[in-house]
């Protein structure tokens, strides 16, 4: 039986860390930490995130600015609060919540946020750096997916790890990453030849697709460490609503070394590693 990869505790731990640091930073430098999130129209799942984004950062002891836009916004006039943001000195990281209206081109956008103010690291800079191994930020989700591996204390080098996914949000940067730790690294999407005999190869196996319970219990390999990033809205026989990830939870357990659950392990700890960058914006700003 697996044990569980407990990302609530993991992250409530990260979040302690970053509050101590935090309060380091503004004794030693009078520097606080700063966080605006901009979101733009009015979808209900955003607007829950941007709140959480908003509470946890406040709590880590930040400065939290959230700049709600209407739907009809341009792209010019999203650039231009983008431009204000850049400029001042109080705000260390800017995040703009995705997904974006339509008639606003997403890269675009993202690409006028200064590059030391990229704590999503969606920036076409810190793409780059990470895919050369220099230094820059990380997108939160794969960095958050990285620590809890790293976190079951095994040696990852030499690893068969294989990706379900190659989103530039998730799966890509979670491959550079693997990549960075001496994993042999695949990744797979909806093309690929024999997933299940894919999956069966795999010591770390990243599922971020978005279908429920695509992979099954029988994929996992003995012992592996299995990493669940999906999150999928599903009603329930009984009529009920609940989240439920890409990986059959409870079939796998019986062959996973490790599990995250979902809810409780990925979403968590991505938010705190969204903090964790936003100080690491502030510390490098005061120096
Ligand atoms: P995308 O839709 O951008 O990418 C999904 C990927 O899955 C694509 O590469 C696609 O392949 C692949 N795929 C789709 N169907 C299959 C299939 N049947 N077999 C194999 N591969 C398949 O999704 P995201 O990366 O943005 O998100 C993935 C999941 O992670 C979603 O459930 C999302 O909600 C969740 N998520 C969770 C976060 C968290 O904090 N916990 C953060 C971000 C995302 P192809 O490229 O060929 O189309």
């Amino acid at each position: 039986m697996a044990t569980l990869i407990d990302g609530k505790a993991q992250a409530a731990a990260l979040r302690e860390r970053i509050g101590i640091d935090t309060a380091t930073l503004v004794d030693q430098t009078g520097v606080r930490p700063g966080l605006a999130v901009v979101i733009v129209g009015d979808d209900p799942a955003s607007q829950v995130y941007v709140r959480n984004k908003g509470k946890q950062a406040e709590a880590a002891g930040f400065n939290s600015y959230t700049h709600r836009l209407t739907d009809d916004t341009s792209e010019d006039a999203l650039k231009a609060l983008i431009g204000e943001l850049n400029a001042d000195t109080d705000v260390h990281g800017i995040l703009v919540q995705l997904p974006l209206p339509e008639q606003i081109d997403e890269q675009s956008v993202i690409n006028t946020i200064a590059a030391e103010k990229d704590v999503d690291g969606f920036h076409i800079e810190n793409v780059g750096r990470l895919s050369l191994g220099l230094p820059g930020f990380v997108p939160c989700t794969p960095l958050g997916c990285l620590k809890m591996i790293r976190n079951t204390g095994l040696e990852l080098a030499g690893m068969e790890a294989v990706i379900v996914g190659r989103s530039n949000i998730v799966g890509k940067p979670m491959a550079a990453l693997l990549l960075a730790q001496n994993c042999t690294v695949t990744i797979a999407h909806s093309r690929t030849y024999d997933l299940p005999a894919v999956c069966r190869r795999a010591d770390i196996l990243v599922a971020a697709v978005g279908r429920p319970g695509l992979i099954k219990g029988d994929w996992i390999k003995p012992g592996a460490i299995v990493i669940d990033v999906g999150i999928n809205r599903i009603t329930d026989v009984d009529g009920r609503n609940r989240l439920t990830g890409d990986v059959d939870f409870e079939a796998a357990s019986e062959h996973a070394g490790h599990i995250t659950p979902v809810p409780g392990g990925v979403g968590p700890m991505t938010i705190a590693c969204l903090l964790a960058n936003t100080l690491q914006a502030a510390q490098l700003a005061a120096t």
